[in-house]
């Protein structure tokens, strides 16, 4: 929640703009380091959810690796000081330029999630004389249950190796002498809240894993992805039950000796550690709704407007007795630029501050110029 001290710093700053709780981030990161610790789990955060430098700054100092989707991000990785042997590098469509780049820094791993993505990798590595580690994004055909614009398991989904390409696969890991296969990688999707999902993932997992034993593969690693979820109704409730997260795994995962498990979390880490502020321009009273309009829009948090997204809105101004309800508008020429309709609010005024919770992941980095607006903002919360 927000202080008062808060509150009237924020009446100082130009809005709109992202306030950080890095006392929260901390601590999130806190937990789930010291629930990874209890089963020697290893965590890459990823990156694609937050690249804010603090936030960076602080994922990188509770000892986590990076992964990254884009040649820009592993850059990124490496500017910050992410130990090279802690980037792993996904996506469904890597160019010549980003493999090559990753090649040149020795990251850990590429997930690879075609076969001509493998054979292409091999040929680069050849010609730099190197041995590229490899893993393979597996599409496990597993439903994550969450909204289908993130939803990245399926059979029809365009992410990773479907089951019926792995003889084919495989075939082309073993004739590929630049390629050191290191293990499997699954990602089904994100915002995940229900855990049963996990324990099918677990159960493919494992099926997958022997797969490529019995035909003769070392699998070391075990790459589960990421996808927990946060509760965007209860903001307050912070920081997300990474011990029941992990124990799924211990338990549902069969881990040999010599594997070791990674996960890939972005949003679980950073989801709740930051609020978009923004100032109410104007209230318009139609005939059959009442619209607040804000000084926020899609151009700074594109959630909403990209997946029906929900996130809770607080009038920090007036308080939490409600009387009204609105549909909170941005000011960027789209219908779909709304963050909330008729939403149960105070009664509220031409500038009124209000935030819009649980924006710490996929909110800033979303962040466009569209309409030109100018670059966004962001507070952070030792500063005040
Ligand atoms: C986006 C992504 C993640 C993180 O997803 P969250 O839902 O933010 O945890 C992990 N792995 C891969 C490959 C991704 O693309």
């Amino acid at each position: 929640m927000f202080s008062d001290k808060d509150i009237s710093h924020f009446a100082n700053v130009e809005t709109p703009f992202y306030h950080y709780d890095l006392t929260l981030l901390q601590k999130t990161l806190s937990t789930c380091a010291d629930a990874a610790k209890l089963y020697n789990f290893h965590v890459h955060y990823a990156m694609k959810a937050n690249f804010n430098p603090r936030v960076l700054e602080k994922i990188k100092a509770v000892g986590f690796g990076a992964d990254c989707v884009s040649g820009g991000e592993v850059k990124k990785a490496i500017e910050v000081g992410f130990a090279k042997d802690q980037i792993v590098f996904a996506g469904v469509g890597k160019s010549d330029k980003e493999i090559n780049s990753a090649l040149d820094n020795d990251i850990f791993c590429f997930n690879v999630e075609s076969i001509q993505e493998l054979e292409v990798i091999n040929e680069l590595a050849a010609n730099k004389n190197k041995k590229a580690r490899v893993a393979i994004r597996i599409n496990p055909n597993v439903d994550a249950h969450t909204h289908h614009n993130i939803t990245t398991g399926l059979d029809e989904n365009k992410f990773g190796i479907n089951s019926w390409d792995l003889p084919s696969c495989a075939e082309t890991l073993k004739k590929s002498a630049n390629l050191e296969f290191i293990g499997i990688h699954f990602h089904i999707g994100s915002q995940i809240t229900n855990l049963e999902v996990y324990k099918n993932l677990c159960v493919r997992v494992n099926e997958f894993a022997q797969w490529f034993e019995e035909r003769g593969f070392i699998v070391k690693v075990l790459n589960v992805g990421g996808g927990l979820g946060i509760d965007y109704h209860n903001p307050e409730q912070q920081v997300p039950d990474f011990s029941a997260y992990f124990k799924i795994f211990s338990d549902f995962l069969e881990i040999k000796a010599s594997q070791e498990v990674h996960f890939e979390l972005g949003r679980a880490l950073v989801g709740q550690c930051a609020s978009l502020i923004s100032k109410v321009l104007y209230i318009k009273n139609g005939k059959k709704k009442n619209f607040v309009v804000l000084d926020a829009g899609m151009t700074e948090l594109m959630r909403p407007a990209l997946y029906q997204a929900y996130h809770k809105i607080e009038n920090l101004t007036r308080g939490t007795e409600t009387s009204m309800k609105y549909d909170i508008v941005g000011p960027i020429c789209e219908s779909t630029d709304c963050f909330g309709k008729e939403v149960e609010q105070p009664e509220t005024f031409r500038g009124d501050l209000y935030a819009i919770r649980s924006a710490g992941a996929y909110g800033e980095v979303m962040a466009s110029k569209y309409n030109l607006r100018d670059e966004i903002r962001s507070v952070y919360s030792d500063q005040i």
